[in-house]
């Protein structure tokens, strides 16, 4: 979602049970985005939009404001009850949604998990408030005030040092034939490039250079707020070597055919032969990019 402004610009820093009716004294619509009580989204049709009919007939518990775009007001919404005729999704099924309803899912689900675990102060104990509509938590014991976090990951497209080729890789939980890109969070005190470094050595054992930023995306995958920097790099040694034990179960070079045939694959509903994983995450628009720059 293209935010246009911030909460404090678009209402005001007011109280909770305030938003509803500042939202509704504006012209532009109001989105209910829909989750359940471990922060997963209620979809129905590919959508978790509702009414706030709906809303308000399953019980809101939580309700978070998420900005607005050009015609629209998008708040998340936290329901006692699953509204009729849709279901509760983890947010890795939900990447199998449209693109733009991915990008909205995940940024309220962060916000509604972060409401959800942080109503105790880290800091002190005591019960915490809403701060600005629910953006942020506010201890009035200990005056500690906590934003959701975002956790920094790399993911890195890798170049053969001499070849036309890059590196696929497949994590042991991945299913049999799906690649992606190698990929950790920053370590305290790392640069970026270092942690591209550092990661790829630990992963497949291979010395790196020339790391470059490529692009980045902002879905929180299941269980943390995750910033994905998308990196390139090209490899020093060509021999790849896989830790017994580590996450990964497969790591080869793969060439320019290769690569297109896969990326066309992941977009069929059955993928046959080897397949990246979908045009939704960051690892496949690297391998686009790789193939682009050929
Ligand atoms: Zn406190």
């Amino acid at each position: 979602m293209q935010r246009l402004d911030s909460i404090r610009e678009a209402v005001g820093n007011d109280q909770i049970d305030k938003l509803l009716p500042t939202l509704k004294a504006t012209e532009k619509q109001i989105i209910f985005v829909c989750y359940n009580q471990m922060g997963n989204p209620n979809i129905r049709n590919g959508s978790a939009f509702y009414t706030e009919k709906e809303m308000l007939e399953n019980n809101i518990k939580i309700i978070v404001y998420m900005g607005t775009t050009e015609d629209k007001q998008y708040v998340a919404v936290e329901t006692e009850r699953t509204p009729a005729g849709s279901i509760s999704m983890n947010l890795t099924e939900c990447m199998k949604l449209e693109h733009a309803m991915c990008d909205i899912i995940g940024f309220g689900s962060a916000l509604i998990k972060f409401n959800q675990r942080f109503s105790y102060c880290p800091c002190c104990g005591n019960k915490m408030k809403y701060g600005g509509f629910g953006t942020h938590m506010d201890c009035e014991h200990c005056k500690n005030m906590v934003f959701p976090r975002t956790d920094p990951c790399i993911i890195v497209v890798v170049r053969h040092p001499t070849e036309k080729k890059c590196l696929f890789v497949r994590k042991s939980i991945m299913p049999e034939k799906r690649y992606t890109c190698v990929a950790g969070f920053l370590e305290v005190g790392e640069s970026v490039e270092e942690c591209v470094t550092r990661e790829v050595w630990e992963e497949v054992h291979l010395r790196v250079k020339n790391v470059k930023y490529v692009t980045s995306s902002g879905y929180p995958l299941p269980g943390a707020n995750q910033i994905m920097l998308g990196y390139e790099a090209q490899a020093i040694d060509s021999e790849i070597d896989i830790i017994p034990g580590n996450e990964l179960c497969e790591a080869f070079w793969v060439n320019e055919e290769e690569v297109k045939q896969a990326i066309n694959e992941s977009k069929k509903p059955n993928p046959e032969g080897k397949y990246t994983v979908p045009p939704t995450y960051i690892a496949h628009q690297l391998f686009q990019y790789w193939v682009n720059q050929m």
